[in-house]
């Protein structure tokens, strides 16, 4: 099924909000199998918002229309349909009542607009706002399913999920299961990933691959449709190793296994314990550590020491190591690591320095990252070369931390 997103809504012409409703349907979608292939965005203007939704009604078979269902003049989106389906607005009773109720409850006079949001077309079929008043509906249009929806986030996501959402699975066809798996990859570039795989990618349509991009990480959404689960699932798993047997050395967690969530599982999969000692990070690691569920099970601490001085009084690095090597070394992400791994008195000790930019620190150049680990079996560093700004750098490294403690 072929679906487009129309957002209406002056605001977001003028670049006031930005389109998340757009983000969060397109996203929902593909994981029930629809092809968005289109979004647009229209002011509330009734002409152009007449011209958007004919438009779309030649193309697709689904249109999702958010905003404009309010009580106010501008909020036009359930007129447009009714003149386009040439049916007349009624009001729905139940959305009715509970605006009358919402209005008695807090003593305000109800207006006539208010009534407004309780519109419907003759006939259609009608989703229940749970997080506020409009009623959103859905009507054909030339053969076209038109889903209207209410422009705040938050009455959207509630009627997505608990009303269209079963709707559609209602529509759908039968015998359709609709499955999807994420794959998350690190250390590998989406370029690369893509070239890695572009046979896989454009030769094969069930499942579909989708990599997607973002900071230090790549994923790969696999959405397969089948006649049922099992199915599903087994097609799910032999691309799965198609992939893997190409670029699996890059793949760390599947799902919202994200890096920390991986580290933490590990090390509470090998009752190992893990401390760290932070300058260039300046906490961040623990933060990332600390969010996930269950870390106190392995976590012990990190010590931040971000100055030279607090390096010497803090960790016991010696002055001169400092003087000979610099902050930024193998040898003081060394030393970090394996006092932090004594002081804490734990399995494992990991440590970040460097230079964050966007000045050079000792003749280093910015990005330039020492991580130390040190375990039972001594203690390594490994140098990067990473590229962006003050927070990317220090995110990425992050992120290059748990890595190392995976591999
Ligand atoms: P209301 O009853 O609040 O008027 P509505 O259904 O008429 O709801 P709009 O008037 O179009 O919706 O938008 C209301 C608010 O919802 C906007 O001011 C904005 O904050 C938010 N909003 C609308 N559309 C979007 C969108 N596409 N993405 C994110 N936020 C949006
Ligand atoms: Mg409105």
């Amino acid at each position: 099924m072929n679906a487009e997103v129309i957002a209406v809504g002056s605001e977001l012409l003028l670049g006031q909000i930005a389109n998340t409703n757009g983000q969060f349907l397109s996203q929902q979608l593909a994981g029930v199998g629809f092809n968005v292939y289109r979004h647009t965005v229209v002011g509330d203007n009734w002409e152009r918002m007449r011209t958007a939704f004919e438009e779309a009604s030649e193309r697709a078979d689904v249109v999702f229309v958010t905003g404009g269902l309010g009580p106010t003049q501008d909020d036009l989106t359930k007129e447009v349909i009714a003149e386009l389906t040439e049916k007349p607005l009624q009001y729905h009773e139940e959305t009715l009542n509970n605006i009358k109720q919402f209005f008695a409850k807090r003593k305000r006079p109800m207006s006539a607009n208010n009534k407004k949001q309780a519109h419907c077309t003759e006939g259609s079929h009608v989703f229940y706002n749970g997080a506020g008043l409009a009623c959103g509906m859905a009507d054909v249009y030339k053969e076209t399913m038109f889903i209207l929806l209410p422009g705040p986030p938050r009455e959207l996501k509630y009627m997505y999920e608990h009303e269209v959402q079963p709707y559609l699975a209602k529509k759908m066809p039968q015998d359709a299961v609709v499955l999807s798996r994420v794959l998350r990859f690190f250390h590998i570039g989406e370029s690369r990933l893509e070239k890695e795989l572009i046979d896989l990618i454009y030769n094969q349509s069930n499942p579909t691959i989708a990599p997607l991009a973002s900071e230090g990480e790549v994923t790969i959404r696999l959405t397969a449709k089948a006649q049922t689960a099992t199915e599903a699932n087994h097609m799910l798993d032999k691309t799965e190793t198609l992939i893997t047997d190409k670029v699996g050395h890059y793949l760390y967690g599947k799902e919202k296994d994200t890096l920390p969530v991986q580290v933490v599982k590990a090390f509470t999969n090998d009752k190992k314990t893990l401390a760290a000692a932070e300058s260039l990070t300046g906490g961040w690691f623990g933060k990332h550590i600390v969010d996930v569920p269950g870390a106190s099970a392995v976590f012990e601490g990190s010590l931040t020491a971000y100055s030279s001085s607090a390096k010497i009084k803090l960790l016991n690095i010696s002055s001169q190591l400092i003087d000979q090597y610099g902050t930024v070394s193998k040898e003081c992400a060394e030393a970090m690591a394996e006092k932090a791994r004594q002081q804490y008195q734990t399995d494992v000790g990991i440590s970040f320095t460097g230079a964050a930019g966007p000045e050079a620190l000792e003749g280093k150049e910015p990005g330039t990252v020492w991580i130390g680990i040190a375990d039972q079996h001594g203690v390594t560093a490994h140098e990067l070369h990473l590229a962006g700004s003050r927070e990317s750098i220090r995110r990425l490294a992050v992120y290059y931390g748990c890595w190392f403690l995976l591999k």
